[in-house]
C-alpha cells in the first residue's frame, strides 16, 4: 500500500514515484502534508479574491512544496491553516485526484503544477526586492484553477505552453529586480579556498538575504562564502563591494552532507536545496524564508542574523587557510557572464563565427544531482572542440566550472551566466544573435544540452518549448511524470531527445 505519492523530481524512486519515503529524505507524513497544502492552494485559487495577501499565499505555498525546501511538518501545517482561513466559498479539492487520473491528463497537469512551483520561486525572489507583475500574479490563479477542471488534452497542452510563456516574463522580472538592485554582473574570479578565522556559508538563491547578512557582518571579523547557486552573487557590483565576501565553499548541493561534515562555520540556507541534516553539523545550520527543517533555528522575516553570527564566532573557523577545489581540481571559478556582458562582446562573437574561428556554441546547463550518469556533463564539456564556446548556468556547472577551457579571440570558452533563473540571460543572448544573423534561434550554431533535477528546471524547459526551441538534449533521465503520449508530442513538435553519450551527442550535433 502506498503511504505517499510524489514524482516531481529527477531522483524519484525507480524512475516512477516515491511511495514509501522520498529519495530526497522527505517522509510520508511530510509528503502528505505538502499534498494537503497543494490541494488547499487550488481551493484558494478557486475560491478567494485575487489580492496581494492571497497571491503571496499561493507563491509561498507553491515554493514550500519544491524538492529540498521544507521538511518541517509544523510549518507546513501552519501555512495550510493560513491558506484555509482565506478560502471564502465551499470548495473541496484533493490533489490525489490528479495523481490517480488518466495518465496523459496527469502528465499535462503535472507539467503545469511543477512548472508553476518553479515559477513561484522566481516570483518570490523578485517580490522580496519589490518587483511584482500583475499578469504573472494572475496566472497563478488561472493555472491552479485549471488543475481542478476537466479540460481536454489540447486545452491543457496550451496551458503547459502558457506556463512557459509566463515564466519567461517572471525570469525577466527577476533579472530586472536583481540587476536594478545590485547592478549588472561583471566577470569576476572567485576562489574556492577558505581563509582562516570565523566564517558563514550562504546557500540557496536569495540575493537580498545575502546582502542583509553582509551588512550585519561587515565589522564582525567574519568572512562570508557562497555555496551552490549563490556563487553568481560575486559578480553583482552591489554585493562584490563587500570585502568580506571572500569566495565560494564546496561544490553543488548534493555534496553538502560530505562537505559540511564538522565544518567549523555556520551555514545559512536561503532556499533549496537542503538535504537531511547530519548530526555532525546540525548545531550550525540555520534556515530562512520558506526553507525549514525540524529542530534547525529559523530566521524570521525580520532577518536578524545574530544567531548565525554568534555561531560563526563560537565555531571560530579553520585555524589555518584551507585549500579546497572544484571536482576537477581547479581553485578559481569565473562568474559574471550574464546577458549584459556577453552582449557587450556580441560583435566579437559574430565576427568569430563569420571568420570560422568559432564553429559552435553549446549551452550546457541546468541542475546537478546525485545520479552517477551526471558525469556525462563533465565529459561532454571536456570533449567540446577548441573552436566552440560553452555557455553555462545553474548548479550543473559544478561538474566543470573549475576547468580552464582557454579563449577564442579573447573570449573565455566557458561563460558562466548565473543561477537557474538566469536562463533568461541565455535566451536573451540567443535571440540577439539570431537577430544579428537574420535567422531563427533554431538556425543558429547553438545546441542546448540540459540537465534537470527539480521543478525550477521544469518551468525553464516549458519556457524553451514555448519559444519553439528545438533539439534540446535532456538528461540524465526523462521526467517520470511525462507519459509516453505526452513525450511523443514533445518529440514530434520540439524534437526533444534524451542525452546518450558525450561522443555520440557531440558527433551528431557537430555534423
Ligand atoms: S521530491 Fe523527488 S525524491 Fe522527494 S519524494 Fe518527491 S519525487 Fe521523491
Ligand atoms: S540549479 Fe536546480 S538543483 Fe541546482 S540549486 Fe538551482 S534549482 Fe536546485
Amino acid at each position: 500500500m502506498n503511504n505517499m505519492f510524489c514524482f516531481q523530481c529527477e531522483q524519484t524512486a525507480h524512475g516512477k514515484g516515491c511511495t514509501v519515503q522520498g529519495v530526497c529524505g522527505k517522509k510520508a507524513d511530510t509528503a502528505n502534508l505538502q499534498d494537503e497544502l497543494t490541494s488547499s492552494l487550488i481551493e484558494l485559487a478557486n475560491c478567494a479574491e485575487n489580492n496581494a495577501e492571497n497571491t503571496e499565499l499561493l507563491i509561498n505555498g507553491l515554493f514550500t512544496t519544491i524538492t529540498n525546501v521544507n521538511f518541517d511538518n509544523e510549518s507546513i501545517k501552519e501555512l495550510t491553516e493560513r491558506v484555509r482561513k482565506n478560502i471564502s466559498c465551499n470548495s473541496s479539492f484533493d490533489i490525489n485526484t490528479v495523481w490517480n487520473c488518466d495518465e496523459d491528463i496527469r502528465s499535462l497537469k503535472s507539467l503545469i503544477l511543477f512548472g508553476l512551483k518553479g515559477m513561484a520561486a522566481y516570483a518570490y525572489h523578485a517580490r522580496v526586492l519589490g518587483y511584482i507583475n500583475k499578469q504573472i500574479d494572475d496566472f497563478f490563479y488561472e493555472a491552479l484553477q485549471s488543475l481542478s477542471k476537466n479540460l481536454t488534452a489540447d486545452e491543457f497542452l496550451s496551458l503547459v505552453l502558457k506556463t512557459g510563456e509566463i515564466n519567461l516574463k517572471c525570469m525577466e522580472l527577476l533579472d530586472k529586480a536583481n540587476t536594478e538592485t545590485y547592478g549588472n554582473p561583471i566577470p569576476t574570479k572567485v576562489s574556492t579556498n577558505i581563509e582562516k578565522g570565523p566564517f558563514i556559508i550562504v546557500t540557496g538563491h536569495d540575493l537580498k538575504d545575502l546582502e542583509q547578512l553582509l551588512e550585519q557582518t561587515k565589522d564582525k571579523g567574519i568572512n562570508i562564502y557562497t555555496h551552490g547557486e549563490m556563487l553568481p552573487c560575486h559578480a553583482y557590483p552591489e554585493l562584490k563591494k563587500y570585502s568580506h565576501l571572500k569566495g565560494n565553499f564546496g561544490t553543488a548541493w548534493q555534496n553538502q552532507q560530505k562537505e559540511f561534515d564538522n565544518v567549523p562555520g555556520a551555514i545559512l540556507f536561503t532556499t533549496n536545496c537542503i538535504m537531511p541534516v547530519k548530526d555532525s553539523y546540525k548545531d550550525r545550520v540555520f534556515t530562512t524564508s520558506v526553507v525549514e527543517y525540524p529542530e534547525m533555528v529559523h530566521i524570521d522575516e525580520n532577518k536578524d542574523f545574530t544567531p548565525v553570527i554568534n555561531k560563526a564566532l563560537e565555531l571560530g573557523g579553520y585555524k589555518e587557510d584551507k585549500k579546497m577545489t572544484g571536482i576537477n581540481g581547479g581553485d578559481i571559478l569565473t562568474v559574471g557572464f550574464a546577458h549584459n556582458t556577453v552582449l557587450s562582446v556580441a560583435d566579437k562573437v559574430i565576427e568569430s563565427v563569420k571568420s570560422g574561428a568559432l564553429k559552435h556554441i553549446f549551452l550546457v546547463g541546468g541542475c546537478d544531482g546525485a545520479r552517477p550518469g551526471r558525469n556525462y556533463y563533465t565529459e561532454f564539456v571536456k570533449k567540446t572542440p577548441k573552436d566552440t564556446l560553452v555557455l553555462t548556468l545553474a548548479c550543473g556547472k559544478y561538474r566543470f566550472n573549475d576547468m580552464d577551457l582557454g579563449e577564442i579571440n579573447g573570449i573565455p570558452r566557458l561563460l558562466d551566466m548565473g543561477q537557474c533563473n538566469d536562463a533568461y540571460s541565455a535566451i536573451k543572448v540567443a535571440s540577439e544573435l539570431a537577430k544579428a544573423f537574420n535567422c531563427s534561434v533554431n538556425e543558429l550554431p547553438l545546441s542546448l544540452v540540459l540537465s534537470w533535477y527539480e521543478q525550477k528546471a521544469v518551468c525553464i524547459l516549458l519556457t524553451l518549448l514555448y519559444l519553439g526551441i528545438e533539439n534540446i538534449r535532456l538528461g540524465p533521465t526523462l521526467p517520470a511524470f511525462v507519459s509516453p503520449n505526452v513525450l511523443n508530442i514533445l518529440v514530434e513538435k520540439f524534437k526533444i531527445k534524451p542525452i546518450t553519450t558525450p561522443d555520440r551527442d557531440l558527433k551528431e550535433i557537430l555534423s
